[in-house]
């Protein structure tokens, strides 16, 4: 039975941007994400952010607008009854045990949240969600928005294959839930 869900944020929830989303102005939602975490809320699922975001220790982003994109981050899915129990971002710039494809920021959320490897899902567009994902012992999705096609490529060339790629967030919450 999966209890916690935990998703990347770029290219899952949000437009991804190559120059960072620096302000709630370039917070774009991914058509049906909102409405996906939604959903999992309803169907009582525990669903946090696990984001890094190296332009804070790069200086790029103040960290106080990143704060900001998550309050609008949450106002948005509000809008259609969804919400995040927690957004764990990682600052750092250089690899750290927090920062994926490293499951720090995943382990804290299964501890705080009380949640097991297996009642515990990672969904991501990139290579390291998938990584940090099964590094915290989780299921592990694969969604074909943002980075996501590039990803699977990657992810073939290391020979990763305990995943599942959908098209996005809205089809994983499908077989989440069915
Ligand atoms: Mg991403």
């Amino acid at each position: 039975m999966i209890k916690l869900v935990i998703l990347d944020r770029d290219g899952v929830l949000n437009v991804d941007r190559h120059d960072y989303v620096k302000s709630p102005e370039e917070l774009v939602l991914l058509d049906g994400a909102a409405e996906a975490v939604a959903r999992l809320i309803r169907a009582g699922k525990t669903v946090v952010v696990a984001t890094n975001q190296a332009c804070i220790g790069r200086g790029i982003v103040p960290e106080s607008a990143v704060l900001s994109v998550h309050e609008a981050l949450q106002q948005r899915v509000a809008l259609v009854g969804g919400m995040f129990h927690k957004i764990y971002y990682c600052p750092d710039a250089v690899d750290t045990p927090r920062r994926k494809p490293n499951a720090g920021m995943l382990l804290e959320a299964m501890a705080e949240f009380n949640a097991s490897p297996t009642e515990t899902v990672m969904v991501g567009d990139a290579a390291r969600d998938i990584e940090a994902g099964l590094t915290a012992g989780c299921r592990s999705f694969l969604v074909r928005t943002g980075k996501g096609l590039e990803s699977e490529t990657l992810l073939k060339e290391k020979n990763v294959t305990n995943y599942t790629t959908y098209d996005d967030l809205a089809a994983v919450v499908d077989i989440l839930l069915q």
